[in-house]
């Protein structure tokens, strides 16, 4: 986790007051391990924890973190 993509979207979620933490809450990992909202495709299975969109929500509140200091 972590690429590029990952890391462009941190950016924005990082801009957003408030975004980040709700996307951890909302994408926080299951007793399986998985993601209880992402899954890969229509038909697909959750995948598995972390997520792009919390790995990103992660790395944003990281950011978020580092601008208040
Ligand atoms: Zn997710």
């Amino acid at each position: 986790m972590g690429g590029p993509l990952s890391s462009e979207l941190a950016m924005v979620i990082a801009d957003m007051p408030g975004v980040a933490q709700d996307l951890l809450r909302k994408h926080r990992r299951t007793a399986e391990g998985r993601c209880p909202v992402c899954t890969a495709g229509p038909q697909g299975a959750h995948v598995v924890h972390p997520c792009t969109v919390y790995a990103a929500a992660a790395s944003a509140l990281t950011e978020i973190t580092r601008r208040r200091s």
